[in-house]
């Protein structure tokens, strides 16, 4: 249906990629995220992508992106290629967009989230056949392929709500701006990823953008979500519960303690060693199936910079 994506991209070789958005400087729960897809591309002998996801503008930060890409290198976390910028990539959205209304698979809705709360709390693709006007309101996209259960590398068998993967999920909202869930999968096709290592809070949208390749492209990359480095049991480190800024100038702390929280407690004598000689030593003994499985593990963040993990939680 959508020619210009193909699943070919699959049978490739191992692409790899981290995609922060430059809501602010990176953390500790990033800097997880970002080492342990770093490790598992590398020990493939892949290549490991960064993608800014500056979508979402009302939530960019200036000066944001530049400042995690300095962290990245200062963390030898160096990538392939040219970093790419969802801010730049409209054309391609939009044309998918169009592809996909030229299909009849997206109409407007003009539900708000109060009316939907009213109704329950999910939506019933009440709006469907409502042949409402684009304008000033959100687009949905028919579900036409409901995902209700899939493999995680880590987190093993996921299964989602039926009302859930059933859902018509707004692809542009109200406010114009093209939705996370459409170009996470764009962008993923587009830069021919076949394995997403990230978080365990992009856990549940999993199903949904599978759902997605497979009607873009035919086929979806394999999934690992990492546990969650969380401050207390569901709420995960994250730039709006103000967790701090990982140390650009003095790196080493904050990698081992990220190799740590991943099963990779680095030698005493090797802490000292520079950024490279630490990678390079993970790099030898990382392995995805020894990560740990736990979907949240608590951090804690003492006043002389070392991180503790003590409750595993879930
Ligand atoms: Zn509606």
């Amino acid at each position: 249906m959508l020619p210009q994506f193909n699943s070919d991209y699959l049978s490739g070789s191992y692409r790899g990629r981290f995609a922060p958005s430059p809501s602010g400087a990176l953390h500790f729960g990033s800097l997880i995220a970002a080492l342990a897809s770093f490790l598992d591309a590398k020990v493939n002998q892949g290549q490991w992508l960064v993608r800014m996801e500056d979508i979402d503008t009302p939530r960019v930060v200036a000066g944001a992106a530049d400042d995690i890409l300095r962290t990245l290198e200062a963390y030898g976390l160096h990538w392939d290629g040219e970093v790419v910028y969802q801010s730049q990539r409209h054309d391609l959205y939009q044309d998918v967009l169009a592809q996909l209304s030229k299909a009849d698979l997206t109409y407007p809705c003009s539900c708000t989230r109060k009316v939907l709360k009213q109704r329950g709390g999910t939506y019933d693709n009440h709006c469907r056949d409502r042949q409402l006007t684009a304008q000033g309101n959100a687009l949905r996209l028919i579900q036409t392929q409901p995902v209700y259960a899939f493999t995680d590398l880590l987190q093993s068998e996921v299964e989602l709500n039926r009302a859930l993967a059933e859902e018509d999920y707004i692809v542009k909202r109200r406010d114009g701006l093209f939705a996370y869930q459409l170009v996470v999968v764009v962008d993923d096709i587009d830069q021919q990823i076949t394995r997403v290592v990230r978080g365990a809070d992009l856990l549940e949208p999993t199903a949904r953008q599978i759902g997605l390749f497979r009607q873009l492209s035919g086929a979806a990359p394999d999934y690992a979500h990492v546990s969650l480095a969380v401050a207390q049991p569901g709420f995960k480190l994250s730039k709006q519960n103000h967790a701090p800024a990982i140390d650009n100038t003095q790196p080493q702390p904050a990698l081992c303690a990220a190799l740590g929280f991943l099963g990779l407690p680095v030698p005493a004598d090797l802490q000292q060693h520079s950024v490279a000689q630490i990678l390079s030593w993970a790099q030898q003994h990382f392995s995805l199936q020894a990560l740990p499985r736990h979907r949240e593990i608590q951090v804690s963040l003492h006043q002389d910079g070392h991180y503790d993990f003590t409750g595993l939680t879930a």
